[in-house]
């Protein structure tokens, strides 16, 4: 959160410098294009020749030419009598009468306007366009002489033709110009329009503003946005710490749940109230603790049955051995008996302790892992069933084999088949009576090849069928253990181990096995491996 928070700070403030950037840019533009646009609209006034304010144009021109042809006069009449050492602007009229007050002064370096003839209309509209426009308006003559002003008087505000706008203006173009202002001293935007009537120049409007008050509107704008910002940030904030603590609610239950499960607790379960992917965590979670319970119960039962399994045996040999000690030599008839028994117990244990190993190695073994190469199934199904001939022939029970001419070649270990087969045609041996029959065969059902046990004896019950390949389950103990007693008995048999090393192997060699009832009875299991791509 602290994280995306910094981020979020960051971004804000990148956002905030080019948006502060971009709309002092855009404001002061505004400004500058609204200051032409109320200069230009005063100047349209002005203009109008129906207005009357040509009229005072016109009577301070006039005022003007006569002031200048005086001073031609009064220039040569002095001519002889003194040089005077005044020099004369060339664009305003020189040094004047003295009594004539109005007559443009010079005062420390500046030209001051002349004061002419009374124009109240050009003043009266100077001071209303003031007041509409908030900026000082000025109303120059064709010759950049101040006749009217919204603020100050018009004898002290120098001639303006000098200035970039106004030489703008009179050339027909616009232009703004930034400069500080002769009065105040502070930074003001000037910008000019002309007054025109057709091609005849009567003169400008000048409009000014202090830079201050349009730096201070868009300061306004600014401080808006700086406004929205924090607010934005408080939002996000509490935003931030709500979806903060909906994330972290379910992920500290999950913790706690998983420290239980770990402590050794695993009937824990989560509550599984969101569809997002803390849900599908949560399931997670509630499902791998099941499985981890179910293996961990399947391996305590795996543990009890091999222990009781083991513990029959020792009890039948511990009986007989106690039986011996007390009878001495008393009974060697008995003696040789429970020896032979002794013995017979000892290969069970033995037998038992290598299915168990047997097992485990399977079931720990990397199940990935297919042979390279392919093998011919044919001999290996037809080792397996002469070798099994003769416990047959023993238990009274015909062996058939019935393969294909041809069989196709698979990817399984080859002695990991024959152990599959070994164990399933001892089995069907094992449980089918004298005079029954077993068949073993093999057809290529495509995309699989088909191999298949099939006997003659009692069957599965179809309740037992869920459970004929876990370890040590039995369908019928009893059953079992009369035919233990069979001679020849196959290694790993009688615990009910046997089927679960079958299926083991099968999956190992990426097979299936399944049992299928035939109706004329019997079972028949049917092994199938996929055939190579
Ligand atoms: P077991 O060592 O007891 O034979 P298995 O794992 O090989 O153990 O078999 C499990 C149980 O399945 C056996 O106890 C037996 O009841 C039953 N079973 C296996 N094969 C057959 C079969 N061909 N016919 C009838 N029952 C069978």
């Amino acid at each position: 959160m602290l994280t995306y928070g910094l981020v979020f700070v960051v971004v804000l403030v990148l956002l905030a410098v080019v948006v502060g950037e971009t709309t002092y840019t855009i404001q002061l533009s505004a400004a500058e294009n609204d200051l032409e646009l109320a200069a230009f609209l005063a100047a349209n006034t002005l203009e109008d020749p129906l207005s009357g304010y040509t009229e005072e144009f016109v009577a301070y021109r006039q005022w003007e030419d006569e002031r200048e042809r005086e001073k031609d006069e009064d220039e040569s009449d002095e001519e002889d009598e003194e040089d005077e050492e005044d020099e004369e602007d060339e664009h305003t009229s020189g040094q004047g009468d003295e009594e004539d007050t109005r007559f443009e002064q010079e005062a420390g370096g500046i030209v001051l306007t002349q004061i002419g003839p009374d124009l109240p209309r050009l003043q009266q509209v100077a001071s209303g366009y003031a007041d509409d426009t908030h900026a000082r308006v000025t109303i120059l003559d064709a010759r950049g002489n101040v006749v009217a002003d919204s603020i100050y008087p018009i004898e002290q505000i120098s001639n303006q033709r000098d200035q970039i706008e106004v030489i703008a203006a009179l050339a027909g173009t616009e232009q703004h110009h930034v400069r500080a202002d002769p009065f105040s001293g502070e930074d003001t935007l000037f910008v000019a329009a002309p007054i025109q009537q057709g091609s005849d120049l009567l003169g400008v409007v000048q409009l000014s503003q202090p830079m201050q008050d349009i730096m201070e509107a868009i300061w306004n704008v600014q401080l808006r946005l700086v406004g929205a910002g924090i607010a934005a940030l408080v939002v996000a904030t509490v935003l931030g710490i709500w979806i903060g603590r909906r994330l972290v609610h379910p992920l500290r239950k999950l913790e706690a749940a998983a420290l239980a499960a770990a402590a050794g607790d695993l009937n824990q379960q989560v509550e599984i109230s969101r569809s997002d992917e803390l849900g599908a965590l949560a399931f997670a979670f509630n499902f791998m603790v099941d499985e981890v319970r179910n293996m961990l119960e399947q391996q305590q039962a795996f543990v009890a049955n091999a222990s009781h399994e083991l513990r029959t045996p020792l009890t039948n040999i511990k009986l007989r051995s106690e039986t011996l000690l007390s009878l001495g030599n008393e009974r060697p008839d008995i003696t040789i008996r429970y020896l032979r028994e002794i013995d017979s117990e000892a290969d069970r244990l033995g037998h038992l302790a290598n299915s168990l190993l047997d097992l485990t190695r399977l079931q720990q073994t990397d199940n990935t892992r297919t042979p390279d190469r392919r093998i011919a199934i044919r001999p290996h199904m037809i080792a397996v069933v002469q070798y099994m001939r003769l416990r047959a022939e023993q238990g009274g029970v015909e062996l058939i084999l019935t393969l294909p001419e041809r069989l196709p070649s698979l990817q399984i270990w080859p002695d990991q088949l024959e152990a599959i087969l070994i164990n399933l045609v001892d089995n069907a041996i094992k449980y089918t009576p004298n005079g029954g029959r077993v068949a073993v065969n093999a057809e290529v059902m495509k995309p699989n090849v088909l191999i298949s046990v099939q006997d003659s004896g009692p069957g599965i019950p179809p309740a037992d069928l869920p459970h004929i390949f876990d370890p040590f389950y039995q369908v019928d103990k009893a059953r079992s253990r009369h035919r233990h007693e069979r001679p020849g008995f196959q290694a790993g048999s009688g615990a009910g181990l046997g089927l679960s090393i079958v299926k083991t192997l099968v999956e190992q060699n990426k097979g299936q096995i399944k049992i299928d009832l035939p109706p004329e009875g019997g079972s028949r299991f049917i092994l199938q491996f996929p055939l190579p791509g």
